[in-house]
């Protein structure tokens, strides 16, 4: 019996340009953003600087994890306490936080079988009076209708911050993820598309929104340091009245996420290699379904999800530890005890008791999620969807078995 022996959560080594250059902050012992030398730019404003004309957006403010960036956004774009705060109920456990934190409700909007946001439910959940934000996740790299989603969020004054912690380098229809809201946030935490252990970014062309993002990330008055920031007097009518909720980034983090971003879009096309290999394979078998993903979403593919939507409970458990015996650990979003990262949205249950939302469950019953690390090859990928294969074919072929009939 074939079994993978690879890791799933072993990323590739950091580039050795950004080993030197942080070998070279550590030698100078100016590691705080704004510790530089007279006339020196810091690692961590030249990311800014590079990140902002990555995406295209006027502005960029690194800082200290990407779920820290939505707070920062959510607390910038005017969230008040009691607040609604549109958001996907398939999402990670750090965006209903980052809201939390602002003070804001979480209002979940479900999801469909392609993995996004339900658009028709959005635009129900956007009509309402006192619902103004919209915390959009890019979940799992799945990029919704964007042309939709804008026109629905501005037909009903509906504010939207991207969370593009799995899009960063995606696009829809050319234009940048991170770009159609009012603000973009990105994670740059070991898993995500750059590796800083932790990080984040925060894009926006709105000047007040990227002053008070600053501030907020704990600039005290130096903020004129920015280089992807607004003119200084943007600062002036609100640098009293914005609290510091110190998060910042730092320069040995921004030295070696530096040449990383100049690799990024040849790692994005690496990730998609993997992924064709992988959606070519798991497509050969019959009991699985792969999302449709629609021509004009240019994805980054650095995971891939599927579902078992014709099998029960129990069966999914069997197909799950099948696959890891063999080494194919699949993480799945039906587990009514949710494992691991968590994106269940009846687990947050600080939020008071949890919605109604029959659609999602359906979805994330049956669904599963591998990541592919760029330290797997084409090889590796198909040796595990052979492995994910055999075990549908022993378990599910009507010849097997044990097989229920139906
Ligand atoms: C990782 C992640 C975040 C938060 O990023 P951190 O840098 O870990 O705080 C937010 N949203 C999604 C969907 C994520 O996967």
């Amino acid at each position: 019996m074939t079994t993978f022996n690879k890791s799933f959560t072993q990323q590739e080594p950091i580039p050795e340009a950004g080993i030197e250059r942080a070998v070279a902050v550590m030698r100078s012992g100016r590691l705080h953003r704004y510790n530089a030398a007279a006339g020196e730019a810091t690692e961590t404003e030249l990311l800014e600087q590079e990140f902002a004309a990555y995406q295209g957006s006027r502005y960029c403010l690194a800082c200290a994890s990407g779920g820290y960036a939505l707070h920062v956004a959510m607390r910038a774009v005017g969230v008040q306490p009691g607040d609604k705060v549109l958001c996907n109920a398939f999402t990670l456990a750090p965006v209903p936080g980052a809201i939390h934190n602002a003070g804001g409700v979480p209002v979940f909007v479900e999801t469909t079988d392609d993995f996004t946001i339900d658009l028709d439910d959005l635009e129900h959940k956007a009509a309402a009076e006192d619902v103004h934000y919209l915390l959009l996740s890019h979940m799992r790299g799945h990029l919704a209708d964007m042309d939709r989603l804008m026109a629905i969020c501005n037909r009903h004054g509906v504010i939207v911050i991207e969370d593009c912690a799995h899009t960063m380098g995606a696009s829809w229809n050319g234009k940048k993820s991170g770009s159609f809201g009012r603000v973009g946030c990105f994670s740059t935490q070991t898993y995500k598309h750059m590796n800083s252990g932790e990080g984040g970014f925060l894009t926006t062309d709105d000047d007040e929104v990227m002053a008070r993002a600053i501030i907020y990330s704990g600039s005290y008055m130096l903020y004129e340091r920015h280089l992807a920031a607004p003119p200084r007097d943007v600062f002036a009518r609100i640098r009293f009245e914005t609290p510091n909720y110190s998060g910042r980034m730092d320069n040995l983090r921004a030295a070696i996420l530096r040449p990383q971003l100049a690799g990024l879009d040849e790692q994005c096309r690496r990730w998609n290699a993997l992924y064709r290999v992988t959606e070519a394979g798991l497509r050969q078998i019959p009991c699985l379904r792969l999302p449709e993903r629609p021509a004009a979403e240019q994805f980054v593919a650095s995971s891939i999800q599927f579902s078992l939507p014709d099998q029960r409970e129990a069966d999914i458990r069997r197909f799950l530890e099948r696959c890891e015996a063999r080494g194919v650990p699949l993480k799945w979003f039906g587990d009514a005890d949710p494992k691991g990262y968590t994106s269940r949205f009846d687990s947050w249950q600080y939020l008071g008791e949890p919605p109604s939302l029959p659609h999602t469950e359906r979805v994330l019953a049956t669904m599963c999620d591998m990541r592919l690390p760029l330290t797997f090859d084409e090889a590796d990928c198909r040796l595990i969807t052979r492995i994910i294969a055999e075990v549908c074919d022993e378990l599910f072929s009507s010849a097997a078995p044990g097989a229920h009939a139906n």
